[in-house]
């Protein structure tokens, strides 16, 4: 096969993340992306149903989010956040605080998802040792659970299946069967009840030791749009909470209406500890994460010395750039009636799952939906992220112009918020035809 140029060249000089290069298809040279759109060097057009690794929110290219981030840059860039601060950091803040319930207003900006949720592991770890408690030092996690890829995010992750070559150096976490569930599932409550079951037997045994847990609230993203029942959440953080155990929510993917609601947390109806927020926290423009504390976390963390001090920071934390972009696409969900989009998509989703279930394909199974987000399963025999059938699907997916990267045998759509109902239907039209055309 010839390449074209450039992407020649990308073989040659880059690493591409999260893919064995040996084996994969050369990558789409994107020259262009405007509203669910991306443009090729060709100029062939694809559908972005996954949302650019799931940051975009109102679409690429918006013109406000563009506009915001080019007056930033005309004032101020960049400056360093520890005895400077700037007004689009301050404002995002004081968004942040007014958008979470509760105390739940105390911001601290970092990256990405993975270094949102590294300062919240610190936080946690921290806060009870500057409260003189040094017995709690355990963590607890969900199977399944993706928090990232740095070192404290992969052992709690520990159990999404991508780390096995780190398991010698990951701390110990312990971890919790999740009770994945999806549409006519009739073991749900079993599933759960034998999870909180466990979680109590864990509890009385190891909850004086125990400093946080950390979850993803209503969707596990990475291991495959694996979804729980809101309920079952806040029965979890109860329980931990009764024995002294932070919460921690990591809404890095489900955060920013994803979800059906800004926040998962809403329908969970649960104020966590902390919550982690990155992916569209810039409407996916550039890359910024927070770890939003309630505020008597922040004040165990306050003494005449250093050493109770948070030793924490990023060469870029809070840019500008970022704080204007994310300061824009909150705006937009006020101005475009965003939550509207949210439920139009919603609605869209249901009705492609159910003509997609109706068409009674063997092999289907799982049909799951939560707020922006849909996915099912193609039931293969090598099941999971590595299944060749993703692989198949995406390829398949590309010849109809739409942009699809199944989580193994998992097929699901996140698509930005401006995606209308009909291109929609459109595409699940489209899909229908693809998964009836599969040799599965
Ligand atoms: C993507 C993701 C992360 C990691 O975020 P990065 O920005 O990729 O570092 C953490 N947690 C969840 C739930 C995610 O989906």
């Amino acid at each position: 096969m010839t390449l074209s140029f450039p992407v020649e060249k990308d073989c040659r000089h880059i690493w591409t993340p999260f893919t064995q290069a040996q084996t994969a298809s050369p990558p789409l040279l994107i020259t262009e992306g405007k509203g669910a759109i991306l443009k090729d060097a060709n100029g062939r057009e694809y559908l972005d149903l996954i949302s650019s690794w799931w940051v975009n929110l109102h679409g690429h290219a918006h013109p406000a989010i563009v506009q915001a981030i080019a007056e930033q840059a005309s004032k101020l860039e960049q400056v360093i956040f520890a005895g400077c601060t700037h007004e689009p950091a301050i404002n995002l803040a004081n968004s942040l605080a007014s958008l979470l319930p509760g105390d739940l207003g105390r911001v601290f900006f970092s990256d990405d998802g993975s270094t949102a949720v590294e300062v919240a592991l610190k936080i946690a770890l921290q806060y009870h040792r500057n409260m003189g408690d040094t017995r709690r030092t355990r963590l607890l996690a969900f199977e399944g659970g993706y928090h990232g890829d740095t070192f404290g995010a992969m052992a709690t992750g520990g159990r999404s299946g991508f780390f096995d070559a780190f398991a010698p150096k990951l701390f110990p976490v312990d971890f919790l069967p999740f009770p994945a569930t999806w549409q006519g599932d009739s073991a749900v409550e079993e599933k759960e009840q034998a999870s909180l079951a466990q979680l109590d037997l864990f509890l009385t045994d190891h909850g004086q030791e125990t400093a946080a847990i950390i979850l993803e609230p209503l969707v596990q993203g990475a291991s495959g749009m694996r979804m729980n029942r809101p309920s079952f959440i806040r029965q979890v953080c109860e329980r931990v909470k009764a024995a002294g155990v932070l919460v921690i929510f990591d809404e890095v993917m489900t955060g920013f209406g994803r979800t059906g609601t800004m926040f998962a947390l809403e329908q969970v109806g649960w104020t966590p500890d902390m919550i982690c927020l990155a992916k569209g926290l810039t409407g996916g423009f550039l890359p910024l994460a927070v770890t939003v504390c309630q505020e008597y976390l922040y004040e165990a963390f306050l003494d005449d010395g250093f050493d109770k001090a948070l030793a924490h920071g990023h060469s870029f934390t809070a840019n500008p750039l970022g704080c204007a972009a994310a300061l824009a696409s909150l705006r937009l969900f006020r101005e475009e009636d965003t939550f509207r989009k949210i439920e139009t998509i919603h609605q869209t989703h249901q009705a492609g799952l159910i003509a997609l279930e109706n068409l009674n394909l063997p092999h289907l199974d799982r049909f799951r939906l939560c707020g922006t987000i849909a996915a099912f399963d193609i039931d293969v025999a090598d099941a999971g992220y590595r299944a060749g059938i993703g692989k198949i699907i995406r390829e398949k997916a590309l010849e109809h112009n739409l942009l699809l990267r199944p989580l193994g045998n998992t097929v699901y759509l996140l698509p930005p918020y401006c995606l209308t109902a009909e291109v929609l239907r459109d595409t699940w039209n489209r899909i229908s035809r693809i998964i009836e055309e599969l040799d599965v």
